[in-house]
């Protein structure tokens, strides 16, 4: 056996999981929260056992990890017996600069570290749980596996911001798209899946989470994504606005006398359908909606309008379309959002089977018709495996690196 943990740091949590890479399944999960607070809080849970809940006092992240390696002793797997071969860590902003997984060392922690102007809220609480990681497995390589990384495929004429070149080049100011592990690991589940060569296929991939992108996939490569510079472009969110128009800012600034910080926290914490409906979770806005609310009837028509005009969007792209991938927490639960998005698109060869739809199923399914032009499916994302696999074909050397 050997196995892979991987690590989800926050600034004031981490998630992690240990993965048996032989098997591809799950040994033990937990989560280490509210780090740096009087009362921090750990769960644990070893594969096949109740899980395991502590509250005690968490200072900081090294702090945290003796919590977790305590939670292996304790409750299991005993990660001498599971032959931890090295650790993976998640990291949001990869910038220009690492173009895939990458062998941790103190000059890629710096870059990383670097990188925080683009990404101020993760990559500094990412070199945390680093260096907290470092210091607890010292004996095994950390490799980071970047959310941008995916998209660095992407034509300049797809990145490029039609703003003065010079100060976008300054500023490292392009798009560089996010999500990248999940449309990466679903494209090429789909492909697996419906036993179709990756290469030869057209995808969209509409991950729709609490944040939510749009990836145009050709043959295994991404050509286009919606989000941005950060992950507040593209799509209507829980509570990111996505798509707007820039100078709506200006406006707010001069009118409402809004300053910058407070325009950040409205587009990234108050918009979305948070901001439409008071309600930023879309089960509760579904649930409305069926209950005839039309407030939050009118929110999911924006949230429809706009997945719509990116699908069209991306098909011009792509120049064709074989597959469409729903994921994530509302693409793979969702199946009035799966067909309020995709509705009177079937011009276009894409027709939902309204009884391989409607029902809810945990497992990766058509949910096309047959005669539909475009196979349409549900594909349940893995991050965290696709971060494992990423970290072991770096360790064994079998993808370059950056
Ligand atoms: P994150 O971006 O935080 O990883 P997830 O992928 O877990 O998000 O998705 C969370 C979202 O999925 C929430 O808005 C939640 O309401 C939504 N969701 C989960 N189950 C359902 C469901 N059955 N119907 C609609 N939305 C759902």
């Amino acid at each position: 056996m050997s196995a892979v943990l991987v690590i989800n740091s926050g600034s004031s949590s981490f998630k992690y999981q240990l993965i048996d890479m032989d098997t591809e399944t799950e040994l033990a999960t937990g989560l280490v929260e509210r780090i740096g607070e009087a009362t921090g809080h750990a769960r644990h849970a070893a594969a096949g056992s109740a899980r395991v809940e502590q509250t005690l006092p968490i200072p900081d992240h090294t702090a945290g990890f003796a919590v977790m390696l305590a939670a292996f002793a304790v409750n299991g797997p005993r990660l001498t017996d599971a032959n931890l071969v090295a650790v993976g860590h998640r990291v949001v902003q990869g910038g220009s600069i690492f173009q895939g997984p990458t062998v941790i060392d103190d000059e890629v922690l710096a870059q990383i570290s670097d990188l925080s102007d683009l990404a101020p809220l993760h990559n500094p609480a990412h070199v945390q749980g680093i260096i907290a990681a470092r210091e607890s497995f010292p004996e095994v390589p950390h490799v980071a596996v970047f959310d941008t990384s995916f998209h660095q495929t992407l034509a300049p004429a797809a990145y490029t911001y039609a703003i003065n070149t010079a100060l976008a080049a300054e500023h490292s100011i392009r798009r560089y798209g996010f999500h990248g592990s999940s449309h990466k690991f679903v494209s090429e589940a789909a492909a697996a899946f419906l036993d179709r060569p990756l290469a030869e296929l057209k995808t969209i991939v509409l991950h729709l989470g609490n944040g939510a992108s749009v990836c145009a996939v050709d043959g295994g490569r991404s050509i286009d994504t919606s989000m941005g510079l950060t992950p507040l472009q593209g799509l209507v969110m829980g509570t990111r606005s996505g798509d707007i128009d820039p100078a709506v800012l200006f406006h707010l600034h001069r009118k409402a006398g809004m300053s910058i910080d407070e325009l950040d926290t409205l587009l990234n914490k108050q918009s979305g359908m948070l901001g439409l409906t008071g309600n930023g979770d879309m089960r509760d806005v579904e649930d409305a909606a069926v209950a005839g609310d039309e407030v939050a009837q009118a929110a999911l028509d924006v949230y429809y309008h706009r997945i719509r005009g990116y699908v069209g969007n991306y098909i011009a792209q792509l120049g064709g379309l074989d597959v469409i991938v729903f994921t994530a927490g509302v693409g793979e639960n969702s199946g009035i959002v799966r067909a309020g998005a995709l509705a009177g698109l079937e011009f276009l060869g894409i027709e939902l089977d309204p009884a391989r739809n409607d029902p809810f199923a945990r497992e990766a399914r058509v949910i096309s018709t047959d005669a539909s032009k475009v196979t349409v499916v549900v594909i349940p994302t893995n991050e965290e495996l696709e971060i494992a696999r990423q970290t072991l074909a770096t360790i064994n050397g079998s993808v370059s690196p950056t």
